[in-house]
């Protein structure tokens, strides 16, 4: 007799974007063979939760039916790769989500062995037929890699948190090219101070016709100089250490048999998402939703699964996945506006800006306790009831409408990016949480360990002082992790190899 085992299921979405009709069925599988909820990652993917392994080929068909799949979801090949969620939905940007989609399927594994294991009974395809991995080979690479896109002033997809990051640049309203940055990467092991969270170092420029081509080189350099002896210093940013980046560089050129360019002016604002109703300038609408700890659920008195559902019926828009656990209904019609909008009130699911200060409306959790075996304490389940107790702290001191960044982990690995949280919680064992400070706002500086094994009252003990004096003594327009930085209360770290200084 077998355990009833059950399964995470990561379906890609590449750049963020479903259609009403792949939301529909993510919606109908989540009820059918998950746990009746959806989960938004910071990678812009669906995760469907407790999935029986009976019920895994029927989901699986499920989700291919309507073009979706869970290739490259997990593995040491190219992940989802992601791209900023601009609401405002310049044709720059569509153009740079169809880059995003390109860099997608041209790294993904070649390999038939997905739809000959899961999907057919009678087999008509076989691994025989493809025996040629040109990009990834036959050994893959040593890790997974994680690439992100971004058009400034938005880095909503923390580009620098990646292998490889590309920050669009444009010109008079045309998509030039990108700056290309290398050798980013969140997780780090406790106990072992040659891991660490590393931001990407900027290379140089490509035009957008050659991205693909940088991208490709960048993997395979990955693939034959990445650690394969130790998996926990097998990301490209330890590679990059170890050869050092302008070794990394003159190789990269010499595969490319051109050099980049100098890198392009540019300039982040924010890395968080800005909530509410805007209009393009094509006269369509977009809603930027808050989904808490990008978990879609009905529960009383807040039935936004529902409402998604009910809205998915007539939106001849898109669902777009932002890197930061939220939701756009993008390229709305004039005439569902209203009708979108009371579908939300309806459902309890849109609430008013006030009701929510700005830290919960930033706020970033991974699923930690009691879905992923890697986690030490809670975190999804939890951040909701520790922001309860910090809301009061934050709007005593008149900071409720204060972007700041909150993320928190279950354990180092960093899905949540918890080491570009202005405030990061890291989980070191049930209830106890490594306290970060020092981000900045705009993706662009990791923080600082600031107090380790904290339990609840000590980390109310621990951000009560800090906040205070923040609130107190900010200069305008300082955000909370510049102020914790300037005022000494933390050391910058400046790339990486220095965060445990
Ligand atoms: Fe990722 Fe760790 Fe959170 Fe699991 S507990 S989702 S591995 S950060």
């Amino acid at each position: 007799l077998e355990p009833l085992f059950s399964f995470m299921i990561r379906v890609r979405v590449p750049g963020g974007v479903a259609s009403a009709l792949q939301w529909q069925r993510m919606d109908a599988l989540a009820d059918a063979y998950g746990n009746g909820t959806l989960k938004l990652t910071t990678r812009q993917t669906f995760q469907l939760h407790g999935v029986l392994k009976r019920n895994m080929p029927a989901a699986i068909q499920g989700f291919n039916e309507v073009q979706m799949d869970s290739i490259a979801g997990c593995g040491d090949v190219n992940r989802n790769v992601m791209c900023n969620t601009n609401p405002h939905e310049s044709p720059v940007h569509g153009e740079v989500v169809r880059i995003a989609q390109e860099i997608s399927a041209h790294l993904t594994p070649r390999t038939t062995a997905y739809r000959e294991i899961w999907l057919d009974g009678d087999l008509v395809e076989t691994t025989e037929a493809v025996d040629d991995e040109p990009i990834y080979g036959h050994t893959y690479l040593p890790r997974k890699f994680k690439i992100a896109l971004a058009l400034p002033p938005y880095n909503d997809s923390d580009i620098f948190s990646n292998d490889l990051g590309l920050i669009a640049i444009e010109e008079n309203g045309q998509l030039l090219g990108f700056n290309v940055a290398v050798g980013g990467g969140l997780g780090m092991t406790f106990g072992m101070n040659e891991t660490y969270p590393r931001l990407a170092d900027l290379i140089g420029f490509v035009p957008a016709d050659k991205v693909i081509e940088v991208c490709e080189k960048v993997v395979t350099i990955q693939r034959d100089w990445g650690n394969r002896e130790n998996r926990k210093l097998s990301r490209l940013k330890y590679t990059i250490d170890r050869v050092g980046l302008p070794a990394f560089v003159a190789e990269l050129h010499q595969r490319l048999s051109y050099e980049l360019a100098p890198t392009r002016a540019y300039q982040f604002h924010s890395s968080s998402d800005a909530f509410g109703w805007t209009k393009s300038p094509s006269g369509l609408s977009q809603l930027v939703l808050f989904v808490e700890g990008g978990r879609v659920l009905d529960r009383p008195g807040y039935r936004l699964k529902s409402a998604l559902r009910e809205i998915s019926a007539f939106h001849t828009g898109e669902f777009r996945l932002t890197g930061n656990q939220n939701l756009i209904l993008a390229n709305i019609e004039p005439q569902h506006v209203a009708r979108i909008q009371a579908i939300l009130e309806e459902a309890g699911a849109a609430p008013k800006a006030d009701q929510l200060t700005a830290l919960r409306r930033g706020a970033l959790a991974c699923v930690a306790l009691n879905t992923c075996s890697q986690a030490f304490a809670e975190a999804e389940r939890y951040l909701p009831h520790l922001l309860d107790k910090l809301d009061a702290v934050i709007r005593a001191q008149g900071l409720a409408e204060t972007g700041i960044l909150i993320r928190m982990t279950g354990c180092p690995n960093g899905c949540a990016r918890p080491y570009l949280g202005e405030i990061g919680l890291v989980g070191r064992a049930p209830g106890r949480y490594n306290l970060y400070l020092g981000a900045d706002h705009a993706g662009e500086r990791l923080n600082k360990l600031y107090r380790e094994m904290l339990d609840e009252d000590g980390i109310l003990r621990e951000l009560s002082p800090v906040l205070a004096a923040y609130a107190a003594g900010r200069q305008p327009g300082e955000g909370f992790g510049d102020f914790v930085v300037r005022t000494g209360i933390v050391k910058a770290t400046v790339r990486g190899l220095d965060f445990h200084d």
